[in-house]
């Protein structure tokens, strides 16, 4: 497998080291032939290229097998005629990477506001209220007067039908069960297909059982009760709100890990943000940009029926998991150590 690696900016940088530290010692340890590939986007490459993501590092991501992507600085990005591409943007809508799969569960020795939980979130990624994918060219938020603006959302029967489809395989493989989020009582026609394709998808899946929620109501039931809840698929923003969520119940926003997934390509990147609040402090808990990398393997050894590559992604769940055990993590899942130390304390289980 031939991986390009991005640092990103903020807290990116530090995380993304134990990231590719551990893809290498799982590289040796099954024989996975992997191959990372170094490169820059973001801040480091608006410096260096004068934009934050350019065609020649597409074609580069385009010809390799995965990208794994750092947290970008996306709100220091306003001016695309200057460069300031959003790049997460840029690449979920040039490599047609509609599945966002969010996956949060609390792990033994994590303190959490609820008891144990296993999920995903599984997020449309392509179209919905993201003001920058939802149109060909330009931009879908429309300043009318100095006081007046407009957003708009597009919903398409082919993007619902696809999320659909990625959310019902995935539980088909884990514990049966699909809820739909959405707002139907208010975006009748919008949601409304939504609502419809998925009820379409589903009968292709009857060992699957669906419910539906309106999200408002569904922020009140995941928070009371997410061990209901197996695969929740929704539509981008309400699959976005939903997903950070999830992943601090599941005891910290750094445990978000998450792949981006089209038909040809996908992209492992974590959650959250740059989080420039904690960025180079030795503070960021990596374990994010650690699921997001094993995400990856597993994407490729199912895609090329590689066992390795899946039997890699599981030992590094497993390792990950008698790391914070032992509470050798940071802060925000209630150790003590730096991400630094933090990443030597999982490679040793490795
Ligand atoms: P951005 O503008 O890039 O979205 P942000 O700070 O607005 O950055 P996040 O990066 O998502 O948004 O961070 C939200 C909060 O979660 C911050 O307080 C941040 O410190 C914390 N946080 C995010 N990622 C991690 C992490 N990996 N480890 C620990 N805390 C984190």
């Amino acid at each position: 497998m031939k991986l390009i690696v991005i640092p990103g900016d903020g807290i990116g940088p530090e995380t993304m080291q134990v990231a590719v530290d551990v893809l290498h010692a799982v590289n040796q340890k099954f024989d996975l032939g992997l191959i990372m590939e170094h490169e820059i986007a973001g801040h480091d490459s608006l410096q260096q290229r004068g934009a934050t993501v350019t065609p020649e590092l597409l074609a580069k991501v385009r010809a390799a097998d995965g990208l794994l992507l750092g947290p970008m600085a996306t709100y220091d990005f306003k001016d695309e005629a200057k460069g300031e591409i959003n790049p997460s943007k840029f690449f979920r809508k040039s490599l047609d990477l509609f599945a966002n799969i969010r996956p949060a569960r609390t792990y033994p020795g994590v303190e959490t506001l609820t008891g144990p939980f296993d999920l995903v979130v599984v997020r449309e990624n392509t179209e919905g209220f993201y003001a920058d994918r939802n149109v060909e060219s330009g931009n879908s938020e429309i300043l009318v007067t100095p006081d007046v603006a407009i957003s708009l959302r597009r919903i398409t029967r082919h993007c619902c039908e696809r999320i659909a489809r990625s959310a019902f395989e995935l539980a088909a493989i884990r514990r049966q069960h699909v809820t739909l989020v959405h707002k139907a009582n208010v975006l009748r026609v919008t949601d409304g297909i939504f609502l419809d394709e998925c009820h379409k998808v589903a009968k292709e899946f009857p060992q699957v059982t669906v419910d539906d929620f309106i999200v408002d109501a569904m922020m009140a039931h995941v928070v009371r009760d997410p061990a209901r809840f197996d695969v929740i698929v929704s539509t981008n923003m309400f699959g976005d709100i939903l997903s950070d969520l999830t992943a601090e119940l599941s005891g910290s926003l750094g445990l978000g890990g998450s792949l981006n997934a089209g038909a040809e390509h996908a992209m492992g990147q974590a959650a959250h943000g740059s989080a420039p609040d904690i960025a180079g402090q030795n503070k960021a808990n990596p374990f994010s940009q650690v699921i997001s990398a094993a995400m990856l393997l597993t994407w490729h050894g199912q895609r090329r029926a590689l066992p390795a590559y899946l039997a890699a992604a599981k030992a590094i769940e497993q390792a990950m998991e008698a790391t914070i055990a032992a509470g050798e993590c940071t802060r925000d899942v209630g150790g003590s150590l730096g991400t630094r130390e933090t990443g030597v304390a999982l490679l040793k289980r490795l």
